[in-house]
């Protein structure tokens, strides 16, 4: 069997870097070997950074419970111990982007969860069912900085993922949204741990979430952009309007989605043939995390529900209910994913095997 790429997590004790340590424990091509966090987690066993807040599961893995946590900050502590990061750092935007630069000039490459670098014109923020093809900027990132090995690629945020395939889908099809309405209920593990505070969440809705309908509003037009000179080119459609809220759930972002299509407009019977024969990229290569099924549609009244609809393909698919036509646009719908696996590591780990099958890593 091939040797397994050795890979470090930024953030390792966090929400999202936990999830990664445990979505990593029986990877095929990935083994976490280096792990870092703040000051205040540094020079700690791993087991001894998270006890008491050890959140997914019962046990932490045994490969990476007694790794000693680094500090994040100091990005030469990496060196040798990894071939490639996750970043899950939560940390000012400033810092960030100066922290991820500095492993990616150390050659280490970084495939980050964090917002710093989504727009950065060089760096792809990637979907990999959507926007494979903007991999191609990596090489003119890399040469801009001067950088060998290192480069930097990026999640878009958790709550887009909700919704972007099957709009993505559409577009495939021939069919130009034009206008978009979207009002996301988003589950409390999108704070990060300890996130939004008890009484503020229990019998409650936060209709505000910060920066977040901004993201919701501008990241599609990147993601759903072509590459020209090397940099990415937004898209000029859709436009789109948000309202983001913070709802008692765990895990699972939910998105309520009106659409407005062009002078074509599908029926809703080509709708669902469109996203439930929707493939890409990552379903050809047969990338470990890659769902078989990226879009489900459920047709139950009722569905898609968190509790009962996150888990659908290992967490990693769009799960959609509730088609039906629009009297203000053309159609609506509800849909789901799972925000710490497909919205933030485990999208991450299929981002870096992408990576991997594209030679990135070599
Ligand atoms: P979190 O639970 O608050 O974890 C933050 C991590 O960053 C911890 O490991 C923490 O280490 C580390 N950290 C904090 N301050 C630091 C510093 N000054 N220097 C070095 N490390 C520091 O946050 P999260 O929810 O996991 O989110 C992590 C990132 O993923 C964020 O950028 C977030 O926007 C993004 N994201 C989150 C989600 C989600 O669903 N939660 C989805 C998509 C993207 P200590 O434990 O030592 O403090």
């Amino acid at each position: 069997m091939a040797e397994k790429i050795r890979v470090g997590v930024l953030g390792a004790t966090g929400m999202v870097g936990q999830r990664y340590i445990k979505l990593l424990e029986d990877h095929p091509w990935f083994e976490v070997t280096y792990v870092a966090a703040s000051p205040r987690s540094a020079g700690k066993l791993y087991k001894d950074a998270v006890a008491n807040r050890w959140l997914i599961g019962a046990e932490i893995p045994a490969n990476v419970a007694n790794l000693t946590v680094e500090d994040a900050n100091d990005e030469k502590k990496a060196l040798g111990k990894c071939q490639f990061v996750f970043s899950a750092l939560e940390m000012g935007k400033d810092e960030i982007k100066a922290l991820e630069a500095a492993y990616a000039a150390e050659g280490i490459p970084v495939v980050s969860n964090a917002s710093a670098n989504r727009w950065t014109e060089d760096v792809p923020m990637l979907v990999p069912e959507i926007n494979y093809e903007h991999l191609n900027v990596i090489a003119e990132q890399k040469k801009h900085h001067g950088w060998d090995k290192g480069f930097i690629a990026v999640k878009p945020n958790c709550s887009l993922q909700t919704y972007m395939m099957p709009i993505h889908a559409l577009i495939k099809a021939g069919y130009e949204i034009k206008r978009m309405v979207v009002t996301t209920l988003q589950a409390t593990s999108g704070a990060g741990y300890p996130g939004v505070a008890s009484f503020d969440m229990i019998d409650n809705i936060v209709p505000f979430i910060g920066g977040e309908e901004e993201k919701t509003e501008k990241e599609c037009l990147k993601i759903l952009g072509t590459v020209k000179d090397g940099k990415i080119e937004n898209a000029a459609l859709p436009l789109v309007s948000s309202t983001c809220t913070r709802v008692p759930v765990v895990d699972g972002h939910t998105a309520c989605v009106s659409l407005e299509f062009g002078d074509k407009k599908p029926s809703l019977e080509e709708i669902e043939k469109i996203w439930t024969s929707y493939t890409s990229l990552p379903q050809e290569l047969n990338l470990p995390s890659a769902p078989v099924h990226p879009i489900v549609v459920r047709h139950e009244e009722n569905r898609p529900q968190p509790r009962r609809d996150r888990e659908t393909e290992k967490g990693m698919a769009c799960v959609i209910g509730r088609l039906r036509e629009c009297p203000v646009f053309d159609v609506k719908f509800v849909a789901l994913s799972h925000n710490t696996k497909r919205g933030a590591a485990l999208g991450g780990i299929l981002n870096a095997e992408l990576l991997k099958a594209k030679g990135y890593f070599d």
